[in-house]
């Protein structure tokens, strides 16, 4: 992807049990980043089918979640999900989030963000998985730099150690890409 569309837009999609204040603070973080990108809330929560559920884990399964959702995306519109639910891909014990960049689709997965945190580091969590796998739909792939938004997080605590935003290099791919970013949050 060269040149973004001007008219890209992200849409937040969520499962019942994730508060409007948890969906608000993600787009306000997008907003906060992204000069030409557009937020749109679905209204209706999504249900994840229970045959995505592994019973023998007690999991569900991350790509099936993330291709259920794909139905939302079109050209110029990516669709992200925030399922309050434990979820993995196979050869991992678990994923916070999975991205699909050719379906233009992904998922961030709270229920593992929730572990040692109040209320409002949970929120910071959740903010920056979703900011992390919308790089992922964009085009970026993992950074070394431990405060980079793109670092890829083993733990909660790699989670809490970076920030929710991308760092001198990743934005500067990101600027490369077409997209606008507000230069005072690069660092
Ligand atoms: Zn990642
Ligand atoms: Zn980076």
């Amino acid at each position: 992807m060269k040149n973004v569309e001007p008219s890209l837009t992200i849409l937040l999609l969520r499962t019942s049990n994730i508060d409007d204040s948890v969906i608000g603070e993600c787009a306000d973080a997008i907003r906060e980043i992204f000069i030409n990108i557009n937020i749109d809330i679905q209204k209706d929560f999504v249900k994840i089918p229970g045959y995505l559920y592994d019973d023998r884990r007690g999991q569900y399964h991350a790509e099936g979640i993330v291709y259920f959702i794909s139905k939302y995306f079109s050209d110029n519109r990516f669709a992200l999900l925030i399922a309050s639910v434990d979820a993995y891909v196979p050869g991992l014990n678990f994923v916070f989030g999975l991205a699909v960049p050719s379906i233009r689709t992904a998922a961030v997965f709270t229920h593992r963000l929730k572990m040692l945190s109040d209320y409002n580091n949970y929120i910071l969590r959740v903010k920056k998985e979703v900011i992390h796998e919308l790089g992922h739909l964009l085009g970026l792939n993992h950074c070394s730099n431990t405060t980079c938004v793109m670092r890829f997080s083993n733990s909660v605590l790699e989670v809490d150690e970076k920030s929710y935003l991308f760092c001198s290099r990743c934005s500067a791919k990101l600027i490369n890409m077409g997209f606008r970013l507000k230069s005072s949050f690069h660092f």
